[in-house]
């Protein structure tokens, strides 16, 4: 008799028969994982590669995440905001310190910060700015990405998050990204905010120019709107920084952290602004009954300390530009280019090499899992905890996929 309850199948089988069909996961089936390193059902062990999007910086299972949150799950886990908890101001204070930002606004996943982000701009146009009620814009970019919720693919350009989820809010105007030009004859007096990713992750790792990122920054101050950076997938030391947009030389008013910001333990993410644009807030106008839990705050509390005693930030960087410039090195028919910022690293493939799907399957038949983002990329996101000896480990594979796949 064979024993069926290894064999990935009859988990993919579950899923197939009773789940939604809105992803396209490798037909791998992990139950287990910790640091660097996951198992599959079958036994087999990998090395992560994609961190889950980059939630997973820390690493699987960090041990300080992980006690930080049994620990305050067996003594106090939700209060909602209707009263005051031990855990929520002294995490903001920890936050708004590192961060530099003045004050927080937590909220649950990536897309209600953005969410929270679209309304605090709105809000501030209103009060702060005097746009006439009703006509206020935000400026968004080709190829964005910032969730999944119906305002915001209502100004996504990817049909594929789009289509026939109308009719849209308004409001939104898109600026070619990477292009000043563009970007400057979109604005008119009714802008109240700029959102942009400092690096566009989704789209497949594409960093703009500094000037670019600067000239941003300069039109938003000539025109009296907000720099909000969305974050959440190239802050946190993923990028190589605490805060992507910081190597570009400027400041962003406001910004939305989320993923890593847990560890990838729980679902917490936060918008934090500038005093003056925080306080357009008042009670009632905004919420969420799960945002800002004590087990929220306890999770990202050691996921921020686990960044700074590790220097996460700091590795990324000295890493990643290691191996960038050894995936750089690697002679291979395929790569149109790569595109580096930290240890996330985009490789862009000629269409001749038929999609990085099958180099993302030739990865995880040698040990290795990561995901294509909009067919011809691989994106590499190590955990940011991975020492160079496992990296070296894994550049073989690549150079091995990339050369003969
Ligand atoms: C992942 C991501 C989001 C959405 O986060 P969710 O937690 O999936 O809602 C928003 N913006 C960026 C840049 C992201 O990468």
């Amino acid at each position: 008799m064979t024993d069926t309850s290894t064999d990935a199948r009859h988990w993919i089988d579950l899923e197939d028969r009773f789940a939604a069909h809105n992803y396209h996961p490798l037909d791998v089936v992990l139950t287990r994982g910790e640091g660097i390193w996951v198992w599959d059902v079958e036994g087999k062990k990998y090395l992560d590669f994609l961190s889950a999007y980059s939630a997973v910086n820390q690493g699987h299972n960090h041990p300080k995440i992980i006690k930080a949150v049994i620990d305050q799950l067996q003594t106090l886990s939700l209060t909602s905001r209707a009263f005051r908890n031990d855990r929520f101001g002294p995490f903001c204070e920890k936050l708004s310190k590192l961060s530099g930002y003045d004050s927080v606004l937590m909220m649950n996943t990536g897309a209600e910060a953005v969410e929270t982000a679209i309304k605090a701009a709105r809000k501030w146009g209103y009060r702060v700015k005097g746009v006439p009620d009703g006509k206020a814009k935000i400026i968004t970019f080709t190829e964005n990405f910032h969730g999944r919720t119906t305002t915001i693919v209502g100004f996504s350009c990817d049909p594929v998050a789009r289509d026939q989820y109308g009719p849209f809010t308004p409001g939104f105007v898109t600026a070619e990204y990477n292009n000043l030009e563009s970007t400057a004859a979109a604005f008119d007096e009714n802008v109240v905010a700029v959102l942009i990713e400092p690096i566009q992750g989704e789209a497949g790792v594409i960093v703009p120019s500094a000037e670019f990122m600067q000239g941003v920054r300069k039109l938003c101050d000539e025109h009296n709107a907000l720099l909000i950076c969305d974050e959440i997938q190239s802050g946190l030391g993923r990028a190589g920084h605490f805060f992507a947009h910081t190597m570009f030389g400027i400041c962003a008013d406001a910004v939305t952290i989320g993923k890593a910001l847990s560890g990838g333990v729980y679902p917490v993410s936060a918008f934090l602004a500038k005093k003056e644009i925080m306080d357009v807030f008042t009670p009632g106008s905004h919420g969420s009954t799960y945002g800002g839990n004590p087990v929220a705050c306890a999770a990202a509390e050691a996921a921020l300390d686990v960044l700074v005693d590790q220097n996460l930030c700091e590795r990324s960087k000295e890493l990643g530009e290691w191996l960038a410039n050894e995936m750089r090195a690697i002679d291979s028919p395929h790569v149109k280019e790569i595109r580096a910022a930290g240890l996330w690293i985009g490789v862009e493939l000629h269409e001749s090499a038929g999609g990085a799907r099958k180099f993302c399957e030739a990865l995880e038949r040698a040990g290795m899992l990561c995901k294509e983002t909009h067919t011809h990329t691989i994106r590499f996101a190590p955990p940011l905890v991975i020492e160079k000896a496992d990296l070296e480990w894994a550049l073989g594979h690549i150079r091995k996929v990339l050369t003969t796949g």
